[in-house]
């Protein structure tokens, strides 16, 4: 019923169906589901005796007179009186002639709009008004109002006017999909008042209700779906995957680590290695700041499955990043017998075969790569653990394939911050892992918002920063135009600063479209110190570990996000000495200055993630789209105690019945949200 095409309810121009389309907006049920944005309040009617020049009022009285004159200037004009039971106020309006004829005279009619002194007097000048029909309640004014995005032709009081009876006929065919336990639980009102009071309140509290219950159903669902797939997993996914705890081994290759672990960590890997145990896969995301060794649990769980015949893959989103993986692990895991393979885009084709053939065989006990591990002709002879650093650069899609050889244990990895309750929203099919502690020998790092005046100071003072043997990096402004336009953005910084202002130092730059080998070249040649200044695009943003640079300047830095800042500075502060972060920027809007003090005032990641989620909203923040979660319309990701709540009763519903059988409605509802899922490529 609901699916009712609007032009066979709707008594409209066929020009007014085409708009409601650009809106999205086709059946019915698209139409009572096309929430407002916002609300204009006259629920209260001024009396005309309290009207103060200059504000807004709605009026509700009755016309004593009102004729049409011609002004000496040949304007048409409407002039008229009128009152209610406190006084008399005079009211005009140009060119509309026709109000005369269409104002009734007998009856009580409402005004709106602002009452300004002219001609002496105080006047209510061009207000808008609405005859309210006999014995029904009003739709526009004397009330709280919905406002709604409009689109040309399309304005709220179209809307309203054709939403209203809509609503009333229409309504009776909405069912409450939620179960009554849980409105009882949350003292929720139901779906239909729900969606009446959305639309048209009677109160600030109805509306309120009505919101907390729309909103509280978007979390819910969402929480619902990934609770369902994380049950599915666990449940009808049948692994046979089993890697006992090598724990000796295991104990040998921490001791032979240049430092301890933090309890923190050692924690992790519990949890990690507790998991394998079982032939459940495991789903499990290490969240953890930047530098909290994040590396090192991935290669004791990679050391512990390869102790048990099995294989693992590691797969990060840049090829730099991949590379200094490999790096760490045959440095760590030296000593141990390991077969430890490096493929990605730069490995030659007969390379590549050669591994890929090693893979298949089971000679290769780790294979550490790109997304080259997910190409076409890849395979393992007994995948045993699948570990994604940097998680959010992936896609769902990704993680999928990688997950698809032979159901491996899957251990994803991130540096991005999110609260928890964010977490177990994007996260929520996975278990989480939280590494909370730093590794005691992390120095701050000095952050500084650096006004343009004080640039020449600050070369100046990098340059002798260098000659005492440090090294910089340069991060070059976020262009969202194009990579060609980044590319020469950072070579016309680069030969600036090369010529005009270090030209007795060794300046190098690096962005997205160098060839792999000249990328790895300038890193390492980085690492090994020939090079002092490297000036980048933000290719140089995840993982790259230099402990001898000691200073991260960034142009621009505005247009980063909070997250990618923190990201950018922790590639410093890495070594022994001490650490500076110079933060340049462009205009700075209060927001922009607000967030960018923030660096300044905080190490914390987790810390930042919130204040940036306070300041830009999650949208903004975690790029939604690539992370699979709808829009939500009434929801806020940022609701820690709706999501709580949320949460609660998606977990109770699916522990009773995971596959809705006895909620066929609420079963019909996750499934369109399925619908809605934008998975990036
Ligand atoms: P991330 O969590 O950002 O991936 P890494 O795993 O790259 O961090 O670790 C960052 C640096 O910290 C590495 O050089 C690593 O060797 C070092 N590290 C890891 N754990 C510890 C620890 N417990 N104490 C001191 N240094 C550590
Ligand atoms: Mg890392």
């Amino acid at each position: 019923m609901l699916e009712k095409n609007l032009e066979r309810v709707l008594q409209t121009t066929k020009r007014h169906l085409e708009r409601l389309k650009t809106l999205g907006l086709k059946t019915v049920k698209d139409l009572i589901l096309y929430f407002p944005r916002d609300y204009s309040d006259t629920s209260e009617f001024t009396k005309i005796i309290e009207i103060q020049t200059n504000e807004t009022v709605a009026i509700k009285g009755r016309i004593k007179s009102l004729f049409n004159i011609t002004t000496k200037f040949g304007k048409k004009m409407t002039r008229g009186v009128f009152y209610d039971d406190t006084g008399f106020i005079d009211v005009i309006w140009f060119n509309q002639p026709h109000l005369t004829k269409m104002l009734p005279r007998n009856q009580e009619i409402i005004l709106m709009g602002k009452a300004k002194f002219g001609f002496g007097k105080l006047t209510l000048t061009s207000p808008s008004y609405e005859i309210p029909k006999k014995f029904e309640e009003t739709i526009h004014s004397g009330r709280i109002a919905p406002v709604y995005h409009e689109t040309q032709g399309i304005s709220s009081k179209w809307l309203r006017e054709k939403l209203k009876p809509i609503i009333d006929n229409w309504l009776e065919y909405f069912k409450d999909y939620m179960p009554e336990e849980i409105l009882d639980e949350h003292d929720l009102i139901e779906l239909k008042e729900a969606i009446k009071n959305v639309h048209f309140p009677e109160s600030d509290a109805s509306l309120l209700k009505a919101r907390e219950r729309l909103a509280f159903d978007e979390l819910f669902l969402l929480q619902l779906k990934v609770l369902q797939k994380k049950w599915f997993y666990k449940n009808t996914v049948s692994g046979d995957i089993k890697a006992m705890p090598q724990t000796e081994i295991l104990k040998e290759c921490i001791k032979k680590l240049p430092f301890t672990l933090t309890n923190a960590q050692k924690r992790v890997l519990m949890e990690v290695i507790e998991d394998l145990k079982s032939t459940i896969p495991m789903s499990r995301l290490i969240q953890g700041d930047v530098g909290s060794g994040k590396t090192v649990i991935a290669a004791l769980a990679a050391l512990n499955m390869a102790k048990n015949g099995y294989q693992t893959a590691v797969m990060a989103p840049t090829e730099i990043l991949a590379k200094q993986h490999y790096q760490t692990f045959i440095k760590m895991l030296n000593g141990f017998g390991l077969n430890i393979q490096f493929i990605a885009g730069s490995t030659t084709n007969s390379q590549k075969e050669d591994i890929i053939r090693q893979m298949k065989t089971g000679t290769v006990d780790i294979v550490i790569g790109t997304h080259a591990l997910i190409q076409e002709g890849i395979g393992f002879k007994k995948l045993g653990l699948a570990i994604i650093d940097e998680q959010h650069r992936f896609g769902v899609k990704q993680r999928e394939i990688l997950r698809s050889f032979g159901t491996p244990h899957l251990l994803a990895m991130t540096a991005t911050p999110i609260p928890r309750t964010l977490a177990i929203t994007i996260y929520g099919d996975q278990d989480l892992s939280v590494i909370d502690e730093m590794p005691p020998d992390r120095q701050k790092i000095l952050t500084k918002v650096v006004s343009e005046t004080k640039r020449t100071q600050a070369y100046r003072w990098i340059d002798d920063q260098i000659k005492k043997g440090r090294q910089t990096f340069i991060i070059c402004p976020l262009i969202d135009e194009s990579d060609t336009i980044e590319v020469k953005s950072v070579l016309q910084e680069f030969d600036y600063l090369a010529q005009h202002v270090f030209p007795d130092l060794e300046v190098g730059f690096l962005h997205g479209k160098l060839k792999q080998e000249d990328k790895d070249k300038i890193m390492a040649d980085f690492k090994e110190n020939k090079i002092s200044i490297l000036v980048s695009t933000s290719v140089i943003e995840v993982g790259i570990d230099v402990p001898n640079a000691t200073i991260m300047l960034i142009e621009g830095s505005e247009r980063f996000g909070l997250a990618q800042l923190h990201q950018f500075r922790g590639r410093v502060g890495r070594g022994e000495h001490k650490s500076y972060c110079f933060l340049f920027t462009g205009k700075l809007s209060q927001e922009g200055q607000a967030r960018l003090k923030a660096m300044e005032m905080h190490d914390s990641g987790f810390k930042l993630a919130e204040i940036d989620l306070k300041l830009r909203g999650p949208g903004e923040v975690f790029g939604l789209k690539q992370s699979g979660i709808p829009d939500l319309k009434m929801a806020s990701l940022t609701d820690s105690v709706m999501i709580e709540k949320a949460r609660r009763s998606a977990e109770w519903i699916i522990s009773k019945d995971p596959y809705l059988k006895t909620y066929e409605e609420l079963a019909a509802k996750v499934a369109e949200l399925e619908k809605d899922i934008y998975i990036k490529d």
